[in-house]
Formats: structure tokens, C-alpha cells, sequence
């Protein structure tokens, strides 16, 4: 404020994201209230003839207009982003090409802007005339009667309280009237969030078993058999469980009441704790508190490198490579304890909650009540309640997917990317279009955090990154842990004299068992003896020991690229582009083979081109048509399928899994991979039904994404105290893929795999831009895209983009998605960002940067 009285206008730039508003406008503050303008502040203001909201993201000297208009309001005075978002935010814009707004929005938990109110009230004036016993007004109409006569009556009300109590008036627009007279003010504020943590009673024995025998016939006075039944046993059960047990359990299984349970308390026998439980579908995890083991060698060795990273010697983040079961997670439980000493906080991402149940638990047992857990199945409410949480640093850590990397941490100390390979960190159908794995690496760096990055398969441009030093490579030896207590009580499941001949003792406690073999089956071998079924003889043989045993068995189908390649039952032979070597995909339309990357075209081949065979035909095993031929062979068999039809239930996963875990069935059949760290004891075998159908995808990362599922499957199998086996029918035994699979040869594929790439350009060599265009008439789809095409081409010539290249454009591998003709550009080169960056199609078009997939 300057010494003549005359206060200089400030400025805030703000980006505004409202359905037909994106961008980022300039607007002066207003200058009774200059100091309460923070940045990351959602605020209110102006457009057009409408208020719409924003969140200021810098205050600059001067406006990049002449002519500014004046903030309206803020609308929670605490920024709903921190300054280290904003930044997050203004990286992920410039990197993805997405607008600011948008990522921004992104980055608030949905429905804040629903959430928030403002409160009415009278003003300071009104209160003094109504003190002196005049009117408020001299002639007020019926409306304005009715809204001031509410509010002296009830004292200040939310908006959403008069409109309760004023249903279908409107009272707003009386409101505004009343306010521009002075009689009434209004403020805005955020709403209390509507959800609470919810906590359950549990009971425990803390008894010791003498005193509790010698009491056992003493629980009830004389002359009353049934209390004593039941409370005998309601204490038996709870002396049978380590772990405590819901009241809700223990009244199902016994019949007590709550008065039996208080005469077990009074007794000493038992005592009640209060647990936080995650609501649906985690509501059955049981969490009990756990201290941290002694670090094994190899987890020592990895530990001290991540330590420098903690003591500020490093910035670069940390690649953990090691099977499932290796032991990183408990690496990153070992990270969250050193952020917490260091008064900081810590963002956990896993791929996806619903399948990873056991890592969250994991975290909730050694961390109890400072673990806030987001996933897809929560409202909106318990979302916006582990954010503010968070915000006001009441949480010291979030488990969560993608999303969870917006968590608004204050003081930030590390971030964890679980099974770092995954697809699912990256949001390819809406904008912002980002890659969560990028964007934690960024954000990790400018908080000045520690990045560490998980994986039993590390995605071959990570690897390659670790290879080039830019992030630190770490590795863990290749096998599994466990616990022995553990395995005791698995085998104790599985009804078998504890024998635990599949490990060798790493220490008193811990054991480790090698990975498990796999048996590579050549499915024309089995063609060429008669076999036509979908399992060969060595499956079907496995399968029936296995049934005869009571054991349990997982059939693997590899959802992606079941669709419509054509392949030769007899060689194996599969066409492909003779330009691009991607797989040809078939449209039996108009009985051609076509393309994906480079529009390429065929006529679909009476006779395979290598044998001359007839048996050349488009293959689609579902998991019905396993299911049944399973039932062909075994009528009595109990399966269970697990695909996209069977999960789209709410809690659909988590009941598929507790019916598979509870023996409930024999064979589980699946598209989808199990829950990591899911305990199945009885699971002594794997069988991957079609290993290689993932390898015939017109993607460059198709052979990757197979090698991954494989090992994840395969690692499935080693996890059984009983041992364990794979068994993998293939097409193309041969192939490096399948190879580097069944030896669990991370390093063969990688090198095989990179040289691949080099030479036929691809990433880490070159990045590629996905540019998409829909329309619901496909010759203007196609239209559209060759005129950008062309003017792309001309772009490149001019500026002298010489090693970019355009591939396409074509009809995208899904063709067709709700109604819409897809078609796709390609832009691959060392920086297609810049170009696209100055060139960019318009809001119409769809720009994915360097997505990891290109269907
Ligand atoms: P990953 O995350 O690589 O799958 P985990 O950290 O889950 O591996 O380890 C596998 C199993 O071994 C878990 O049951 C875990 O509790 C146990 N474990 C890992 N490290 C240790 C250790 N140092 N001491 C005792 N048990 C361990
Ligand atoms: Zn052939
Ligand atoms: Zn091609």
C-alpha cells in the first residue's frame, strides 16, 4: 500500500475450467480484501454474463490485458491446491498438452465445487434495527418477508438450508436484493465434509488358556445351560483366532448376545478394540498392528542407496526390480517409516485397489491411523474427506490408483509407484490425458522428494532409463519370501503335515522358495497327435491330479488380442504387415486383412503362405468356452470366471477372490490377474491357456505387455507352500517372449526387446504422439484426419523436422466406440511434442503424448 493512500491494484491470473470455458484470464483483486488472496485459492469470478469458478495460479505484476474485471468472492479461504500443484499442474499442461483448467479440476476431489455454500446471514446494521424494534424494511414484499423471517428466527443458514426450508422459491434472487441493500451478507465457504471414518468393535483374547479352561464351565450362574452355552462358545471362538473378531461375527456363529460378551470382558477373557474399517469393498480386511522385520541382505543392500536419496544425495529415482514376493513392499514400508521421523508424508499408488487388497493392508497394520486409502468404489464424500484430511496433514499417508499422486500433501517426503509398469497410471480417456508414473517422477523432484518406483517387470523404456543412469537401477534377488508362521498356517488350511521342503531358511523366521518351473506345451505338436481340444494333454493330466488332491487351479486367458488375428493352426504362422510387422487384424466386412499402423491391405488367405495348410483361421477363446470344455472333461468341476462381465458388479472382485480363497471353487478362470500377495495355499497350478495371443496386437508394446502378464501369472504359481507348476500352451514356443517367460528371464527379453525397438524406432528411441479424430459419419472421420495429415506433412518440411515421421492416418484398431469412427495419426520422431505443441489440431481432436497404447 503506497503512502499517499492509494492502494495499487493486484492482479491474479486464474485458470477457469467450466464446461464451454477453459483458459487462463487476468482479474484485479478487490481492495478491502486484498490479504485474504492466497494462490491455489478457488475463487469466484466474472465471465461474460455468468459467474464461473477458478483457482488463482500467480499473481502478476501486471495483467496481460488492459481492461481487468474484479474477483467476485473465494470460496474456501484454505487453497484447494498447494503451490507445488500448481506447478504439477502447469508441467502437466505443458507435457500433455492438456489445458490447465482441466488438470487443475483434476487435482480437486469431485463435487468440491458442489460441496461448497455460503452462509446467509443479517448484517451487523440489520441486527441494530431489529435490536431497536424497527422494521428492516418499510414495505418488504411476500419474498423478501419470508427469507428475512427465516433468518431472524434460525440465526445464519446455509444456502442449503433455505433451500429446504423455501422449497421452489426463489429465494436466491431476493437474497441478492437484500444483500446490494445492506439488510442481509452472504459468505462462501466450503461444506463440512458429510463422512466419518467408520470404526468397528472387535473383541480379543487376552486371556491365558489355563484361566480360561478353568473358567469355561463357570460363565454362567447356576441353573442356566443356554447362557452357558453360549458364552463357552462365543470364548472358544475368539481363543481359536489370533486376530480379533467382530461382534457382528461373533453373535452369527454362537448366538450370544451383548451381555454374554460383557461377562467374558469382566472376566478378563477377552477385551474390545476399536478398528478403523475401510468401507465396501475392503470392509473384510482385518487390520492388526505389525513392527518391522529385520531387512534381509539383499533388502539391506537396496535400502542403504535409497537412504541416500533421503539425506538429500540423490534426486534421481529409484527403479526396485524384483519378482512378486521379492520383498519391495516391505522397501516401501521401510521409506514411509524414514518420511514420517522426517515429519513428512507419503503418497503410496498401487494399480488398483480392488485387486491389491493385502498391500493396503499391509500399510494400515504398520501405520495404524495415519493411512488414508482412496480407490474407485468410494462416493464422493469419502473421497473429499481423505483429501481435506490430507490437506490439513492429519494423514500421513494415501494409498491409492492414479489419482492419488493429486493428494495435497503440505510437506511431501516420498512417493511409491507400485507395479510402475502398469497401464492403469496412465488416464488415456479423459483430459488431462496424463501418465501418473511421469508425473510423480516431476513431482517428486520439485518437493524435493524421494521417487521409488516397483516392479517384478519393469516396462522396457524404465529400464532403459535405469540402463542410462537417469534413474537409480536397483535389484532384488529372484525369489520368494515368507514367513514361516505364515506358511504354517497356510498349510495348516490346506489340511498338510507341515513340510517345508519348497524353502530354504534365510532366518529363524524367514524362508525363501525359488520360482516356480514352467512348462512350455507346443500346441501344433498337440494338433498333429489329434488334439483338438484348447488344453493340451499334459493340462488336462495336471488338471485331474490336481482335482483329485482337492487342490486349486488357475486358468489364464490373456484378454487382449483374443480378438481377431489370423493364425495357422497347424505352423503357427500369423500374418503380419511385411511394412510395420504388427499383426493383421481382420474385418470380415469386406473379407480383408488390414494394418493398423500403416493402413496396409490384404484379401484374408485361403491357405496359410508358409505350409500351404487349410487350417488358417481368426481365433477368440473366451473364458465360456474354457469354462465349458473344463466341464466337458471334468462334469463336476466347481469354477469360478473372472473377466470384465463378471466384475462389473460393485465388490465383484472381492467376492470372487473370498469365494476362490475359501475353496469355494476348484478352478478359477481369468482374464484378470489375482490380487497381489492374495494367499492362495491351495493353488498348485497355473495354466495359461493361449500365451502367445497377446503377441499378435498391432502395438509396439504388445510383446512387452505379454512378457509381463506372463511372469505375473507364472509368479502366481510359485506362491503355494505345496509347490507349485505353470503350464503355458503356445502357438509359437520359439518366440523370445515366451522364452524369456517360461525361464523368468527378465534380462534376455529386455536386451531382445530393446533392439527390437531400436530398430524399428520406437520407444525409448524415438517418442510418438497419438493424434485421434471421431466422427460419427466415418468418411468425414477420415476426411478430417487426412486434412490435418496434410497439413502436419507440410509443417514437418518446412521447420525442418527431419527424423519425424506420420503414420497414417488409419482407422484406429478399435474402430468404432459408441457410435464414433476412430481414426489416428501417428507422429513419431525425437520431439513431435514441439511440433504439435505450435500445430495443435484444435479442441476436436483427442492428442495422447507418448501413450502406452496405440489401439
Ligand atoms: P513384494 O512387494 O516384492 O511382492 P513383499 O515385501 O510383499 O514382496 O515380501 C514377500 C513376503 O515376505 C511378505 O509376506 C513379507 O511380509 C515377507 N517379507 C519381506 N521382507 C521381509 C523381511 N525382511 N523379514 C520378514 N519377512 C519379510
Ligand atoms: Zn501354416
Ligand atoms: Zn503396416
Amino acid at each position: 500500500m503506497s503512502s499517499d493512500n492509494r492502494t495499487t491494484l493486484l492482479y491474479a491470473r486464474i485458470a477457469v475450467n467450466v464446461p464451454h470455458v477453459q483458459g487462463i484470464f487476468d482479474y484485479h483483486l478487490p481492495e478491502e480484501t486484498q490479504d485474504a488472496f492466497k494462490l491455489g485459492q478457488l475463487v469466484e469470478v466474472p465471465f461474460g454474463r455468468q459467474s464461473v469458478q477458478g483457482v488463482i495460479i500467480e499473481f502478476p505484476e501486471k495483467p496481460a490485458v488492459t481492461q481487468t474485471k474484479e474477483i467476485q468472492k473465494i470460496l474456501d479461504p484454505t487453497p484447494v491446491v498447494t503451490p507445488g500443484q500448481v506447478e504439477l499442474a502447469q508441467y502437466i499442461s505443458r507435457e500433455t498438452l492438456s489445458p490447465l483448467g482441466v488438470t487443475l479440476q483434476a487435482m480437486i476431489p469431485a463435487g468440491l465445487s458442489v460441496q461448497s455454500d455460503s452462509t446467509y446471514r443479517l448484517t451487523d446494521e440489520s441486527e441494530i434495527m431489529l435490536e431497536e424494534g424497527k422494521p428492516l424494511l418499510p414495505e418488504p414484499s411476500p419474498s423478501q418477508s419470508r427469507l428475512l423471517d427465516l433468518l431472524v428466527n434460525r440465526g445464519p443458514l446455509r444456502g442449503r438450508q433455505i433451500d429446504r426450508a423455501l422449497p421452489q422459491k426463489n429465494w436466491r434472487k431476493t437474497a441478492g436484493s437484500l444483500t446490494r441493500r445492506g439488510i442481509i451478507k452472504s459468505q462462501s465457504t466450503l461444506a463440512d465434509p458429510s463422512v466419518k471414518p467408520k470404526y468397528e468393535r472387535r473383541l480379543q483374547f487376552i486371556g491365558d488358556l489355563e484361566s480360561a479352561h478353568d473358567q469355561m464351565d463357570d460363565l454362567a450362574r447356576k441353573g442356566y445351560p443356554e447362557a452357558l452355552a453360549r458364552r463357552q462358545r462365543a470364548l472358544q471362538l475368539i481363543m481359536k483366532q489370533p486376530e480379533p473378531i467382530a461382534l457382528s461375527i461373533i453373535y452369527d456363529k454362537t448366538g450370544a448376545n451383548l451381555n454374554d460378551l460383557k461377562i467374558l470382558i469382566k472376566r478378563d477373557l477377552v477385551k474390545i478394540i476399536e478398528v478403523p474399517v475401510l468401507r465396501d469393498p475392503l470392509a473384510d480386511l482385518v487390520i492388526t498392528p505389525q513392527s518391522a522385520p529385520n531387512l534381509t541382505p539383499g533388502q539391506k543392500e537396496v535400502w542403504q542407496l535409497i537412504l541416500e536419496g533421503f539425506q538429500g544425495n540423490s534426486s534421481k529415482p529409484y527403479l526396485l526390480h524384483g519378482v512378486t514376493g521379492s520383498g519391495k513392499t516391505e522397501i516401501y514400508l521401510r521409506a514411509v517409516e524414514e518420511t514420517i521421523a522426517n515429519g513428512k508424508q507419503a503418497i503410496i499408488m498401487v494399480p488398483e485397489i480392488a485387486l491389491t487388497p493385502q498391500t493396503v493392508t499391509r500399510f494400515m497394520s504398520r501405520f495404524p491411523d495415519r493411512v488414508g486409502v482412496l480407490h474407485s468404489e468410494l462416493s464422493p464424500g469419502e473421497r473429499y474427506d481423505t483429501w481435506r484430511l490430507a490437506r490439513h496433514g492429519a494423514l500421513d499417508i494415501v494409498v491409492g490408483p492414479r489419482s492419488a499422486i493429486f493428494t495435497p500433501f503440505p510437506d511431501l517426503g516420498l512417493i511409491v509407484v507400485d507395479e510402475c509398469h502398469d497401464d492403469s497410471y496412465y488416464q488415456g480417456d479423459i483430459s488431462p490425458r496424463y501418465h501418473a508414473l511421469h508425473t510423480a517422477i516431476y513431482y517428486a523432484k520439485v518437493s524435493g522428494a524421494v521417487c521409488i518406483l516397483g516392479s517384478a517387470t519393469p516396462d522396457v523404456t524404465g529400464r532403459y532409463q535405469g540402463e542410462r543412469g537417469n534413474w537409480n537401477y536397483l535389484s532384488l534377488p529372484e525369489r520368494i519370501l515368507a514367513h514361516r508362521e505364515s506358511i504354517q498356517v497356510q498349510l495348516n488350511q490346506a489340511d498338510q503335515d507341515p513340510a517345508f521342503s519348497r524353502y530354504q531358511d534365510l532366518d529363524e523366521e524367514l524362508l525363501m522358495a525359488d520360482l516356480p518351473s514352467v512348462n512350455v506345451i507346443d500346441m501344433r505338436t498337440e494338433l498333429k497327435a489329434g488334439n483338438r481340444s484348447i488344453f493340451s494333454r499334459e493340462l488336462q493330466e495336471k488338471l485331474a491330479v490336481t482335482l483329485s488332491k482337492n487342490q486349486q487351479a488357475i486358468l489364464f486367458l490373456n484378454r487382449r488380442g483374443s480378438a481377431t488375428y489370423i493364425f495357422c493352426r497347424d505352423c503357427g504362422y500369423s500374418l503380419r504387415c511385411p511394412r510395420c510387422e504388427t499383426s493383421l487384424t481382420a474385418h470380415h466386412s469386406d473379407h480383408e486383412l488390414r494394418c493398423h499402423l500403416c493402413g496396409y491391405r490384404r484379401n484374408i488367405p485361403k491357405t496359410c503362405p508358409k505350409c500351404g495348410s487349410q487350417r488358417i483361421r481368426h481365433l477368440g477363446t473366451g473364458t465360456q468356452q474354457v469354462e465349458s470344455a473344463l466341464k466337458d472333461l471334468f462334469p463336476d468341476v466347481r469354477t469360478l470366471r473372472w473377466d470384465r462381465d463378471t466384475t462389473r458388479k460393485k465388490g465383484a472382485h472381492w467376492e470372487i477372490m473370498e469365494k476362490f480363497s475359501t475353496h469355494q471353487a476348484d478352478v478359477l478362470i481369468g482374464t484378470q490377474m489375482l490380487a497381489k500377495g492374495l494367499d492362495l495355499p491351495l493353488v498348485t497350478l497355473v495354466g495359461v491357456v493361449l500365451a502367445d495371443s497377446g503377441l499378435n496386437l498391432p502395438d509396439f508394446r504388445a510383446s512387452e505387455r505379454t512378457f509381463q502378464v506372463l511372469t505375473q501369472v507364472a509368479g502366481r504359481a510359485g506362491r503355494s507352500p505345496l509347490g507349485g507348476e505353470v503350464i503355458l500352451q503356445t502357438f509359437d514356443p520359439d518366440h523370445y517372449v515366451i522364452q524369456a517367460a517360461a525361464g523368468h528371464d527378465y534380462e534376455d527379453f529386455y536386451q531382445q526387446e530393446l533392439e527390437h525397438r531400436r530398430g524399428l524406432g520406437y520407444p525409448p528411441f524415438l517418442k510418438i504422439i497419438r493424434l485421434e479424430i471421431r466422427d460419427k459419419n466415418p468418411k468425414s472421420a477420415e476426411k478430417k484426419a487426412g486434412v490435418y495429415a496434410a497439413t502436419l506433412k507440410g509443417w514437418i518440411e518446412k521447420e525442418g523436422f527431419r527424423s519425424t515421421r506420420l503414420v497414417g492416418p488409419t482407422p484406429a484398431y478399435f474402430s468404432k466406440i459408441r457410435g464414433e469412427w476412430r481414426w489416428q495419426i501417428l507422429v513419431k520422431g525425437p520431439n513431435p511434442l514441439s511440433l504439435i505443441r505450435d500445430h495443435h489440431p484444435g479442441p476436436e481432436w483427442i492428442v495422447e503424448v507418448d501413450p502406452p497404447v496405440i489401439l
